[in-house]
């Protein structure tokens, strides 16, 4: 077909969209209400303002699922860092991808309609804890709304993508960053923010759809007494903050992900981050609760009043975000109908609070559990242990800083009572940071992340993989216990969505896209998808037709840090929106193939060098590159470095020379010493991994 033909239909394809488009679309609060009822399209992030991520389609069900198959798949821009959800709206999916970028699709085919990047600067990487994320899109009244990694909340038209309005939600001097996806009540569009590893003070606040004005702003941690309290609910909080000028670390509290609204009691949940900084008795060595760090705090919508809130992690000491998903259900408990909110935080406590007030109904532990022995259940605070102190001595936490669940979505569903939760049981070593000293633009933890260097030893490496893995449990929230569980290789697994199909999807760590019957946990089918999938996966329908779709990319804070295993050691491959259905018949193209691994040059004589190497190399490029070098999978394995990448190694690490690719030059924080020590140490590890290859090729 001639170019100009191709085109012409391309056009003519999107002029009708664009048409229907304009006629009806039209997500409003009415709409989002029910859409419950209305299981053919995805209007909000959570599929309905209870963020149950249930749906009530059933075409394609527990009967059927072996004939389900690619329908169509899209490639994305980027390997890194891929969370969305993606909505559907009048046969459009809506969608975002690494760096904020927004993409609009055509539901049915997969074509695109649109792309939208704002341009965020890759410099902003370097204030990011945790990847350049995104978790998806809202829409309202023929506009969707991108919350954008340098702070930006922008309005797009969501019919060729041209931005209609754009507003700067955060001081761009402080070490803010958007990953969340935004939600929109009654004309507001609802952003947090995340930063609270950085130094941050944490917020939520409302912006007016058609103009981008700011209607209210919520702190969610107090600041200076000085400047006076911006409210009552921020007096009450500074009585919980105690010795020292705590102000001074910002606190955190970050609203970096979840929320929810019951249009009943006209209530907006959201849920608050981690103190900053991690160190509890640095951060307020006077003790106290630190409120409203580790909460879920329940809004007026209309005005960011104060309701309620309940603290699941006082005095938090450990990264125990209680951003986690939020989901609002009506549940039958000791017989009568309970209007009740559940969340299964990073704690590893799972949830059970009367949604009307706050009151604690029940809690119980979903993963393993050492900082509490319970939840007491007449005051609603944890029974903390010994065992979470690392005060004097360092401690192994379970659950770790990455949570029993981290962000990835549960879902609620209605026909089998129970909450599919994506655990995972990953502990970490917590050990106090001897020379803390605070940096408002970097870490704040005062955490001594040096001893998460893993073991060189190979048994030693082994069995620490094999001590942490997913798992995929199925909990009854009413009689707070497991039904049934799926253990799954890795920690870091995707988010859920079940159906009244009878069925429960969820991607994994290790590329597999999972159907279980929701009953019984048996595993129903499964698809491999070539990359981890972290994302949830949504489901519509057109014209009489189910889809499913997922947004198959890895990325994150434990990909960056700890990723794939070694059947992916190829390098990166970019994200994917792949969608199924009952008569696809689409073959995903071959996967290239693993790379050699170049020789690299000689080691280092010099072991000292090498020793300040490691410990500078899991201070300042772990987090991003890989615990002990081993990139997972997300971006570069430094332990794959050309002869040319080596030749450049300064100019990149000092100074930024691959900028565009996000990678920031560090001579702000490292000297030409200090890059020649990493070097050292990651061409020791380079040839470690080296000869191990050579060995297993010659073995095989
Ligand atoms: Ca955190």
């Amino acid at each position: 077909m001639n170019l100009l033909l191709k085109n012409l239909i391309a056009c003519s394809c999107f002029f009708l969209i664009s048409q229907t488009l304009a006629l009806e679309f039209d997500v409003n609060t009415d709409q989002i209400i029910e859409a419950n009822k209305n299981s053919n399209e995805w209007l909000t992030h959570g599929r309905t303002y209870s963020e149950q991520r249930y749906s009530s389609l059933n075409q394609i069900n527990s009967d059927n699922i072996k004939n389900l198959n690619i329908e169509w798949f899209y490639d994305l821009d980027s390997s890194r860092g891929h969370e969305a959800t993606p909505l559907v709206i009048d046969g459009i999916m809506f969608t975002t991808g690494a760096w904020s970028v927004v993409y609009a699709n055509n539901a049915v085919t997969g074509e695109l309609l649109w792309k939208y990047d704002p341009k965020v600067p890759r410099e902003k990487a370097y204030y990011l804890c945790c990847d350049a994320v995104n978790r998806g899109v809202a829409a309202w009244q023929g506009k969707v709304f991108v919350g954008t990694l340098d702070g930006r909340l922008i309005a797009l038209d969501a019919k060729d993508g041209s931005v209609v309005w754009e507003t700067m939600t955060v001081d761009s001097f402080e070490a803010y960053s958007i990953t969340g996806a935004p939600r929109v009540i009654k004309g507001k569009v609802i952003i947090g923010n995340g930063g609270a590893e950085f130094g941050v003070r944490g917020y939520v606040s409302a912006y007016d759809v058609n103009n981008g004005n700011m209607l209210w702003r919520f702190f969610t941690v107090p600041g200076n007494p000085e400047n006076g309290f911006e409210n009552a609910a921020m007096e009450m909080a500074a009585e919980t903050w105690k010795g020292s000028e705590w102000w001074k670390f910002g606190g955190g509290g970050t609203v970096w992900d979840s929320m929810a609204y019951d249009p009943d009691l006209d209530i907006l949940y959201i849920g608050t981050g981690n103190g900053s900084p991690w160190n509890y008795k640095v951060r307020s060595p006077g003790g106290g609760d630190n409120l409203f760090l580790s909460s879920i705090v329940a809004l007026k919508p209309d005005t960011g009043d104060y309701v309620w809130h309940y603290q699941t992690t006082p005095g938090d000491n450990w990264d125990y975000t209680a951003t986690q998903h939020i989901i609002l259900a009506d549940l039958e408990i000791d017989g009568k109908i309970r209007k009740v909110l559940m969340q299964a935080p990073k704690n590893g406590f799972f949830y059970v609070l009367d949604r009307t007030n706050g009151e604690l109904l029940s809690a119980e532990n979903y993963v393993k559990v050492t900082w509490a022995s319970g939840i007491d259940k007449e005051t609603g605070r944890p029974i903390k242990t010994n065992l979470g102190n690392y005060e004097k001595n360092a401690v192994l936490l379970f659950p770790g800083a990455l949570g029993g669940h981290n962000w990835m979505p549960m879902s609620f569903n209605p026909d089998t009572g129970l909450v599919y939760i994506p655990a995972q049981e990953l502990y970490m070593p917590f050990k106090k940071d001897e020379n803390y000293n605070y940096d408002k633009k970097g870490w704040n933890t005062a955490v001594d992340f040096t001893v998460i260097t893993p073991p060189k030893n190979l048994l030693q490496l082994s069995l620490l993989v094999r001590s942490v893995r997913g798992r995929l449990s199925a909990w009854d929230p009413v009689e707070q216990k497991e039904v049934w569980k799926q253990y799954l290789t890795l920690p870091w697994n995707g988010g859920i969505l079940s159906t009244s199909g009878n069925l429960v999807f969820q991607g994994t760590s290790d590329g597999e896209l999972v159907a279980y019957d929701a009953s019984t946990g048996e595993q129903k089918w499964s698809k491999n998808l070539q990359t981890g999938i972290v994302a949830a996966p949504i489901t519509y329908s057109i014209n009489g037709k189910q889809y499913v779709t997922v947004v198959a990319g890895y990325g994150g804070v434990f990909a960056l840090q700890a990723g794939l295993p070694p059947k992916y050691s190829g390098g990166p491959i970019n994200a994917r929106i792949v969608t199924f259905s009952l008569d696809g018949d689409i073959q995903l193209p071959q996967r290239p193939a693993n790379i050699n691994m170049p020789k690299p040059p000689p080691p280092n004589e010099d072991q000292a060098s090498i020793a300040r190497g490691e410990v500078l190399y899991h201070l300042e490029c772990h987090v991003c590159h890989g615990a002990g070098a081993m990139g997972g999978g997300v971006i570069s394995d430094l332990r794959y470095m050309t002869k040319e990448t080596h030749e450049k190694f300064e100019a990149i690490t000092l100074g930024g020379l691959y900028i565009e690719k996000g990678m920031v030059g560090f001579a702000r924080r490292l000297n030409e010493q200090n890059a020649e020590d990493i070097h050292a140490y990651l061409i020791q590890r380079a040839n470690e991994t080296y000869f191990l290859e050579t060995l297993n090729s010659a073995l095989k």
